[in-house]
């Protein structure tokens, strides 16, 4: 049994040639680097910059910090951990920036049919996904049913009233995971503060969710890259030009382990109660916030390359889907995406 995190594929792969892109720095752009969520950040600003390198860290760092302290499963006494923790069926005050990740979750969760379910999390414990980062192995089918009941949107009310805003469930043991959209929320609290600053030529990143707008230190627009699904390979599949988009991919590939040969992904349908089991390896989605791409993509990989481009198609999204094929992956996207494509 292998617990392994295959890092240089897919998703991460947006970001490793965004270095490569931009690698003739100049004194008109600022770079800056670090860790949060598990993972890691990134802002790259560009042009008339006004605000100084260390002032500019200490916002992004202490805006990234407020959201680890209120929506990280990895944090005992954040918010949503406390949420968790608690018992209890009445409501409980939770902060403005979690209640709108909430409401876009809630929101896609219906759209995908609850492919993409915030309150997948016992499953992602069970599977060996979460914070608790025990030994995996692939639990019995008993554990999997009880761990079910405690899960669906419709047992999660989000409530708003003249004190502020309020999350609700009326299960006891239920255990929300905002894991699958925390680096696009992050992304876009990134990008309102570039907004602040006055700053409008950026590119920000938090693990596999990026937003860049207007042009690097050389005058030229951003470029995001996705990487081919494969590590034998550092190639480019298709670069995008995003504007002041974010987009975001889920893959099947990089956070997941094997038992007796077979592969079990950290993406869980909620249906089955185990880990997708089709075809399809990455969902990238472009969208007008990051948060929205960064809950798209891991709603349309649960579903798979069918399905999700069945939908993509019906709500107009910019979707890039690769499969694994018996030749090796085919790739398709919709025409919205195709827009995206740097020219
Ligand atoms: P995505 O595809 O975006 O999301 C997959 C994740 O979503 C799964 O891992 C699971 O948690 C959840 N999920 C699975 N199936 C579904 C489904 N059907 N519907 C909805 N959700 C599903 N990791 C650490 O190791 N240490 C840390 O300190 C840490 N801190 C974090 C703090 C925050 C605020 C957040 C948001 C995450 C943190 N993580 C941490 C988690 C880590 O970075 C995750 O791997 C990451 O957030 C998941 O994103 P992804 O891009 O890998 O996968």
């Amino acid at each position: 049994m292998v617990n392994a995190i295959a890092k240089g594929l897919l998703l991460s792969t947006a970001l490793s040639l965004l270095a490569a892109c931009n690698d003739q720095e100049t004194r008109s752009q600022i770079d800056l680097e670090g860790k949060t969520m598990g993972t890691f950040y990134s802002v790259k600003i560009s042009g008339d910059i006004k605000i100084s390198k260390p002032l500019l860290q200490q916002q992004v760092d202490a805006l990234l910090e407020q959201a680890n302290d209120d929506i990280s499963t990895y944090r005992p006494a954040s918010v949503l951990s406390r949420f968790n923790q608690s018992h209890s069926t009445d409501p409980q005050p939770i902060p403005r920036g979690m209640a709108d990740i909430i409401l876009t979750a809630q929101r896609i969760g219906r759209d995908t049919q609850g492919a993409m379910d915030i309150t997948v999390g016992p499953l992602v414990n069970l599977w060996g996904f979460g914070p608790d980062k025990r030994a995996v192995k692939v639990p019995e089918q008993q554990q999997i049913e009880a761990a079910q009941k405690n899960i669906g949107l419709q047992h999660l009310k989000l409530l708003s009233d003249s004190r502020g805003e309020w999350l609700q469930k009326d299960l006891p043991n239920m255990y929300v995971d905002l894991s699958t959209l925390g680096e696009g929320y992050g992304v876009d609290q990134l990008v309102k503060l570039m907004a602040r600053n006055g700053i409008t030529n950026y590119l920000v990143s938090v693990g596999g969710a990026v937003s860049s707008r207007g042009v690097n230190g050389q005058g030229k627009p951003w470029r995001v890259a996705i990487q081919k699904p494969t590590d034998r390979e550092n190639a480019v599949q298709a670069l995008v030009d995003l504007q002041g988009y974010g987009i975001s991919t889920a893959g099947s590939y990089r956070n997941y382990f094997e038992q007796n040969g077979q592969r079990y992904s950290h993406v869980i349908d909620p249906v089955t109660g185990r880990p997708i089991t089709h075809r399809l390896v990455s969902a990238t989605v472009i969208a007008s916030t990051t948060l929205e791409a960064d809950g798209w993509d891991t709603g349309l990989m649960v579903l798979g390359t069918e399905k999700a481009l069945k939908l993509a198609e019906e709500k107009g999204l910019a979707v890039y889907l690769i499969s694994k094929t018996d030749e090796g992956f085919s790739a398709v996207m919709t025409p919205q995406f195709k827009a995206f494509l740097a020219k």
